[in-house]
């Protein structure tokens, strides 16, 4: 189990659980209206429970940290992934190995919020000098989605 240690790394990333679950309830909420964050945040922990979850989130961190660190061996390819060239789209497909467990709300909200991009997706989104955010803003939305999805469906897992 990498529990903690997701945690962690999503925090030495600048991404609190809170930041998730803002994004969750961006999404829950016009569905639900009394939905407390409190619930939404034990949903995101019951999420990141998962091993498959687990190995997705330290999968797209390591491989930011790899980036910014300039250790990739193709250097081309490497700024490609900085830059989170338009036609890179592996990020997103690691992050719907998250929302693949969770159905088609996961899906479909996955989409809609990787356009708006709320709130910490948002921020993970603009461009910082040596620093790469390309995989994880996915796993944020992938996650967040995969929330509302959960609590669409109102069930334990
Ligand atoms: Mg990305």
């Amino acid at each position: 189990m990498f529990y903690d240690e997701c945690v962690q790394a999503l925090l030495d990333r600048g991404v609190k659980i809170e930041d998730i679950a803002n994004c969750a309830e961006f999404l829950h909420k016009p569905y639900q209206n009394d939905i407390t964050k409190e619930e939404i945040i034990a949903n995101i922990q019951e999420i990141l429970k998962k091993r498959e979850v687990q190995n997705a989130v330290l999968t797209a961190i390591e491989l930011d940290r790899l980036c910014e660190e300039d250790k990739f061996h193709n250097k081309e390819f490497q700024k490609a992934v900085l830059d989170d060239d338009g036609l890179y789209g592996i990020d997103e497909v690691l992050a719907y190995g998250i929302c693949n467990i969770y159905g088609s709300i996961a899906l479909t909200n996955f989409g809609y919020i990787d356009k708006v991009k709320p709130g910490i997706i948002g921020v993970l989104n603009e461009p910082q000098k040596g620093c790469c955010n390309t995989f994880l803003d996915d796993i944020v939305g992938a996650i967040a989605a995969s929330a509302a999805s959960r609590l669409a469906h109102g069930k334990k897992d």
